[in-house]
């Protein structure tokens, strides 16, 4: 039996038992008058406590115990258990839920929910940059009126999402690419994610444009040894003819062999995920290297000085260094020319090592300056091919000197020459003294 009815009997037994007692003291009358009056006094406060439940129950304070005598005490400290642990229950809830929202908020993604008439319900901080949206203002208003790009429209009425959709001209500055895909779920509602692929297109394009160009690069050459081979092998030609188109052979043969060998040094640099090693490196053989690469290629044509201070070193990897550096001494003997000059100083700025290669050459064009690195770039397409250039090379030159920490900044006007300057950071900048010790 269950404690109510426990207790309710015990009360009418108890109250029959004392009135049964004052009936043997007093008579009936007394008997049945205390009897009375005590149910009153209990249907009273049954009364009082069931209509106290009853406001309770229509407007609850978490956490006020009203307190009461008997049952109705155990009743009020029943309920306070039960909203105690539904209070627990809706704030882990509470906290799941917020938690959800923060991980969505994080995403590097768009998020956006369409309720079942596409109103949006809600979206992340990137959905709204994405599609130009304000959260609070934009609640529960239709999706379509206010992302009108006919595409997206389109695509949101076909209901065939297994395509995402490309949606350009979006974000700030209508500059960005996103990608767009719908999935339904639940009752006709739909989640939309969204992703910023500006910068993938742009590296897509930009393998593309890489693949076109050597393409394009191989090909002259190969059509050019290609003739040559056919005229050989057709026409009767005399031995100085004949050695004369197997130089020409040569030299396209070397030209594309030069192309492969920049080729494969840039995909090594690019592919090598690992710093270039810290040893300091011996400077004056490098110097001593770099000053006869550049006299050897000038055959005496060009007034060339060295001015390097010995004492200064960096720390990276040498033939790397060698290559960049060298890469920008041969481009100021093969862009000056005859009887111009060429400077190369190595010397202490503040604490940072740098090098500097001034020529007196043609000069360049502000606008070909920031483009200068970019692969097989040129300014002059003849004068880099005649003096075996690749238009790789200052691409080279960047790679090294980006995994070196180190910055390239070109100076040059038109007809006044060029200066290339490398400045190394300070962390890799070390003088010989300490090369000692
Ligand atoms: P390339 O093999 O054609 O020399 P680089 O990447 O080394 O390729 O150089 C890119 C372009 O920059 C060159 O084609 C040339 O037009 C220009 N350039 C580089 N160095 C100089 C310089 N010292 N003077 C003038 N133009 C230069």
């Amino acid at each position: 039996m269950n404690i109510i009815w426990t207790r309710s009997i015990v009360s009418l037994v108890l109250l029959a038992a004392i009135s049964a007692a004052i009936g043997a003291i007093a008579g009936v009358r007394a008997a049945l008058t205390f009897a009375v009056v005590m149910l009153v006094v209990q249907a009273c406060f049954s009364t009082f406590h069931t209509q106290r439940l009853w406001r309770l129950l229509d407007a609850p304070v978490y956490g006020e115990v009203p307190s009461a005598l008997g049952i109705w005490g155990e009743i009020y400290y029943r309920l306070h258990k039960l909203a105690k642990r539904w209070h627990a229950q809706v704030r882990q809830v509470e906290q799941q839920h917020s938690r959800f929202i923060q991980a969505i908020q994080a995403s590097p993604n768009g998020v956006a929910m369409l309720d079942d008439h596409d109103q949006i319900e809600w979206c992340n901080a990137i959905a709204e940059k994405h599609f130009g949206l304000d959260a609070k203002r934009d609640l529960r208003q239709h999706i379509t009126h206010l992302v009108r790009q006919p595409d997206f429209i389109r695509y949101l009425n076909s209901h065939h999402y297994e395509e995402m959709l490309i949606m350009r001209g979006m974000g700030e500055n209508r500059q960005r690419t996103i990608s767009v895909q719908v999935f339904p779920y639940g009752e006709h509602r739909k989640l939309i994610l969204t992703q910023d692929i500006t910068e993938l297109e742009r590296t897509d394009s930009m393998r593309r444009d890489f693949v076109a160009n050597v393409s394009h690069e191989l090909k002259t050459p190969l059509t050019v040894l290609s003739g040559f081979l056919e005229t050989l092998r057709e026409l009767p030609l005399d031995e100085a003819d004949r050695m004369r188109y197997l130089d020409m052979m040569d030299s396209q043969a070397t030209r594309m062999q030069n192309i492969v060998r920049d080729l494969l040094v840039l995909a090594n640099l690019e592919g090598d995920i690992r710093p270039p090693g810290d040893e300091l490196l011996d400077m004056r053989a490098v110097f001593r290297h770099l000053e006869e690469d550049a006299n050897s290629l000038s055959g005496g044509r060009h007034r060339i000085g060295f001015d390097v201070d010995d004492s200064l070193t960096v720390a990276g990897a040498e033939t790397e260094v060698v290559s960049a550096l060298g890469n920008l001494v041969t481009n100021a003997v093969r862009y000056t020319p005859e009887g111009g000059a060429i400077d190369v100083t190595w010397q202490r700025e503040n604490d940072r090592a740098v090098f500097m290669v001034k020529d007196s050459g043609p000069g360049i064009a502000a606008e070909h300056i920031p483009r200068l690195t970019e692969r097989f770039y040129r300014i002059d397409r003849s004068r880099s091919r005649d003096t075996g250039g690749t238009g790789l090379g200052l691409a080279i030159v960047k790679h090294v000197l980006q995994r070196h920490h180190a910055e390239l900044d070109v100076k040059s006007e038109v007809g006044r020459g060029s200066t290339f300057i490398v400045r190394f950071p300070a962390s890799r900048t070390a003088l010989r003294k300490s090369l000692a010790a």
